[in-house]
């Protein structure tokens, strides 16, 4: 497959996905924008859950986010909380309602019928290759990569945990698999 192929094929695949988000987010009263945050604050760890890490994440101003945030808020789909050590800073926590609303959207229907039947490594190949065809776009244009955890250079083992190198804070396993707005791929693998 040619590169203009391989273009086309991502613009058709990007295509659905802002449809099938669309139609998911009028059948649940919600914007494809409100959506991707929900999405986001259901993915992310304890140092992203702010509106700077999802204003970073979708790529807009903390005042639009805001709004965005407001409506997720009065829909009962997410909390904030105030950090413990420092009440300056906010969480965003999603709820159980806004949890149990998220399965019902995402992973995307028309995915879930196109890869059922498929052998699980044919799907974790997909999967490896468009992660990698991400981080180096990424990579290209110097943005954040939002991976998950346990692929940051910061993580290091501690003991029988885990512990970041950038705050020095333990790390559970579950919190290795979230994602992280101070995410950085080891040297060795960028580019
Ligand atoms: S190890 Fe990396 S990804 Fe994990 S919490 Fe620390 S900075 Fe974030």
């Amino acid at each position: 497959m040619s590169v203009q192929q391989v273009h086309a094929t991502l613009e058709r695949l990007s295509n659905l996905l802002r449809v099938e988000a669309r139609e998911q987010g009028a059948h649940e009263g919600l914007l494809p924008v409100q959506l991707e945050a929900l999405h986001y604050l259901f993915q992310c760890n304890r140092y992203s859950d702010t509106v700077q890490g999802v204003s970073e994440y979708l790529g807009q101003t903390k005042g639009t986010v805001s709004q965005t945030l407001k409506v997720l808020q009065s829909r009962e789909l997410l909390e904030k909380k105030p950090d413990m050590k420092d009440r300056r800073l906010v969480h965003l926590k999603i709820t159980r309602k806004g949890r149990r609303l998220l399965t019902n959207v995402v992973p995307a229907r028309f995915l879930v019928e196109a890869l059922d039947g498929k052998q699980t490594g044919e799907v974790d190949q997909l999967a490896d290759l468009l992660r990698s065809l991400l981080r180096d776009a990424q990579a290209a244009r110097q943005m954040k990569t939002f991976g998950a955890c346990k692929t940051c250079r910061f993580n290091e083992s501690a003991g029988s945990g885990y512990r970041c190198g950038l705050t020095g804070e333990s790390l559970s396993k579950p919190d290795t698999e979230r994602i992280c707005r101070e995410h950085q791929y080891p040297i060795a693998c960028e580019g």
